[in-house]
């Protein structure tokens, strides 16, 4: 392949140690595992994000295993050079490089990374897929995993909730692969806790045991469903490059906004209208899109008397107090959706 790996089996990895199979890759890598029918498929995707190893590491655990698969299982290591900097998994992309789950579905790509992408696309998208799972983890302690979605058609959503405890929808137009991929078959982002954490490693290896059951590779069932919320209506909120902001429980009047430094305890709960949230002069430090559309941030926030607040109630996620976070990718609204 011109702009990535692709393996036939995964002889290349198996009895590695994470570190060796790393140092192994040189770019993206594709394995596929045979199975008796080639006319069915799951993907399995990890390390799209180098500073997310769970997957990678449920990934290197379920080719120890040495099983036979009933059809056709691939694996995606998606990030290798950002998972590769060292400290090893401490990159969540290479340095002035782009994000590997915002550049899938472009229309006309640009630069090696975009490329790249698009050319995986090209082959995974052409696959006979039933099912795709792509393993992330996320910088926030203290928040449950939960699964984004495309499409909360009762399929997809039957699946998700047997996944984790709350599924959130995104809105087409990030970017993401699961974007691209829900297009033949149910799409699955499962993040599965903290980065680098043994809670999130071993939620990967569940998620993806229960994963196979529900889509067959494996005998057995994912067992009743977990899901409880259900949110959806996304907005993305990033703070603007240009801007200075910091999480303190005092205003520092040498930045453009202040936030909370308890922002995290917010994720994925719901949160009132008029809950305050930092301190700030002006919203133009906050950008906020719905999918590829600038929105206006006044519909969300207001300020008064200095001070930030939400204006609507609803349930924040991916909330950090990191300003590359902040900015890179930055934290999202959602609404509760009503059964
Ligand atoms: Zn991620």
């Amino acid at each position: 392949m011109g702009s990535f790996d692709y393996f036939e089996d995964v002889s290349l990895l198996e009895g590695k140690d994470e570190t060796e199979a790393l140092n192994l890759l040189k770019r993206p890598t594709l394995f596929k595992v045979n199975g008796q029918d080639n006319s069915r498929a799951v993907l399995v995707s990890t390390l799209i994000h180098g500073s997310e190893p769970c997957g990678f590491r449920a990934f290197l655990e379920e080719i120890n295993r040495g099983r036979s698969y009933p059809f056709d299982v691939y694996f995606l290591v998606g990030n290798v050079a950002a998972a590769k900097i060292a400290p090893q998994f401490s990159h969540r992309n290479i340095p002035d490089g782009r994000n590997f789950n915002r550049i899938w579905c472009v229309d006309a790509p640009e630069g090696e990374e975009e490329l790249c992408i698009a050319e995986l696309e090209k082959f995974i998208c052409s696959l006979p897929l039933i099912g795709v799972l792509d393993l992330h983890s996320f910088m926030a302690k203290g928040v449950s995993p939960h699964s984004f979605v495309v499409s909360i058609d009762d399929e997809t959503l039957g699946y998700a909730k047997k996944f984790t405890p709350y599924v959130l929808k995104i809105e087409a137009g990030m970017g993401a692969l699961i974007e691209a991929t829900s297009k033949l078959c149910p799409s699955f982002v499962v993040e599965c806790g903290t980065h680098n954490t043994p809670e999130a490693d071993a939620f990967a290896g569940e998620v993806l045991d229960k994963f196979f059951k529900e889509f067959g590779v494996l005998d057995g069932s994912a067992g009743e469903p977990l899901t409880q919320y259900v949110y959806v209506n996304m907005t993305n909120f990033k703070v603007a490059p240009s801007k200075r902001v910091v999480w303190a429980e005092e205003e520092d009047t040498s930045a453009d906004a202040t936030l909370r430094p308890d922002c995290e305890s917010l994720n994925l709960s719901k949160v009132e209208a008029g809950e305050f949230w930092g301190w700030a002069s002006s919203l133009d430090f906050l950008k906020a899109w719905k999918g590829k559309t600038a929105v206006d941030v006044a519909d969300y926030f207001y300020i008064e008397d200095g001070k930030l607040y939400l204006k609507h109630s609803c349930v924040p996620n991916l909330m950090s107090a990191n300003e590359f976070i902040a900015k890179e990718s930055g934290f999202y609204l959602f609404e509760k959706k009503e059964a």
